[in-house]
């Protein structure tokens, strides 16, 4: 069996879709992107299938490391999301052809279940309660939400009190036996999240996510030790040595994206390194079918498994949501905010390629908004 042909499909909201096709018909699907940058990422797929076309499929761990390593320059966003998405279609490969579950592939199920959480961005404390009514009501355990928006690095009392309450409109509506994670996207400065931390942690959040930027990786081991709530990052990190450094910190919750950090291959990595440091995984996941298809096949198989975000009903799924370029929409139907797993081969789901070949005329160009602070600065968005 030989790859035959690469393709990718730009397709809304804001996603790229990646299908390989080996010589005797068998077809694997990933999703290699980054969003807003997704012309990039395909142009990057392209460069990589060079390579690819013509290989035997089933040689994942050799692909990984040329293409990860064999350019001489390497990591980063872009080029780890390329591989990312061609290693989830080579993993859908190996399914398909094998005729089990990528779950298998890895070592067979841990879990039959994974829970899983939903979105809710309400700015105003009232509309957040609606929302998180709506998504309790359709079963889920768990909720995310933003800390604040638009935000300065040192918040006043008033800006800070405004946190508090969207949390505890969450908490008050979710009762003690549910769960709120709280993203603060990086968008405050160490010594006000250290601040923030502080407020909110009488409302027992499940985590709090990117508590300072990526880049400020050094930060982090002073706020792990002044948390008093569990700490996540990881959706801007993109293989195992960018996670050693935050995991070495003490954080919590460790967040790859699939379809960011290597895929499949290097996620399992990830996990692994992570269980040594007694942190968990959720990996991050407001994308599209195919990583979400990906992080639950990772998920079956990983112990140190904590939650699963997914995007379905998320606010950038304009034009086009989770469902959307299914066959069967049956393997994302979450029974109390569960997902469950099944038998079917591969990444577990059937794209339907019509959909997405008449969807990629239109394309996208989504871009995120560039933020500025009342004086005309630039922002973190
Ligand atoms: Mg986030």
């Amino acid at each position: 069996m030989k790859i035959a042909r690469v393709e990718t499909f730009l397709i809304p909201p804001r996603w790229l879709f990646c299908r390989i096709e080996t010589d005797d018909g068998v077809v694997g699907w990933g999703e290699p992107v980054v969003e807003g940058r997704a012309e990039v990422v395909r142009s990057a797929v392209e460069v990589l299938s060079e390579y690819l076309v013509g290989q035997d499929p089933l040689r994942i761990q050799d692909h990984w490391q040329v293409l990860s390593k064999g350019g001489f320059y390497r990591g980063g966003p872009v080029l780890s999301s390329a591989v990312a998405g061609i290693d989830q279609a080579l993993w859908d490969i190996a399914g398909q052809s094998l005729g089990v579950p990528v779950h298998t592939l890895l070592g067979g199920p841990v879990r039959d279940t994974v829970r899983v959480y939903a979105w809710v961005g309400g700015d105003e404390p009232d509309r957040l309660k609606e929302e998180v009514t709506a998504q309790v009501e359709a079963g889920f355990t768990a909720v995310k939400m933003n800390a604040a928006g638009r935000t300065p690095p040192i918040g006043s009392p008033a800006e800070t009190a405004a946190v508090v309450e969207r949390v505890a409109a969450a908490r008050e509506v979710l009762g003690p036996h549910r769960d709120v994670a709280v993203d603060f996207h990086g968008r405050f400065s160490a010594a006000n999240a250290r601040r923030v931390l502080h407020e909110i942690a009488p409302l027992h959040p499940l985590f709090v996510e990117e508590p300072v930027l990526p880049e400020q990786g050094h930060l982090l081991p002073g706020l792990v030790a002044a948390s008093p709530v569990p700490l996540a990052t990881g959706e801007r990190l993109y293989g195992r040595a960018d996670f050693l450094p935050a995991l070495t910190a003490g954080i919590a919750v460790a967040q790859p994206d699939l379809s960011h950090a290597g895929g499949i291959s290097e996620v399992t990595r990830i996990a692994s390194l992570a269980e040594t440091f007694g942190a968990h995984l959720a990996p991050h996941c407001p994308l599209g079918p195919i990583a979400l298809a990906a992080s639950l096949q990772v998920a079956f198989a990983t112990p140190n498994f904590l939650i699963q975000e997914q995007s379905r009903g998320i606010h950038y799924n304009k034009d086009a949501d989770l469902l959307s370029y299914l066959v069967d929409t049956e393997p994302f139907r979450f029974v109390d905010g569960q997902a469950h797993r099944t038998e079917l081969p591969g990444l577990g789901i059937a794209v339907d390629e019509d959909a997405v070949r008449n969807a990629d005329r239109s394309g996208h160009a989504w871009r995120n908004p560039v933020w500025r602070h009342a004086d005309g600065s630039f922002a973190e968005w």
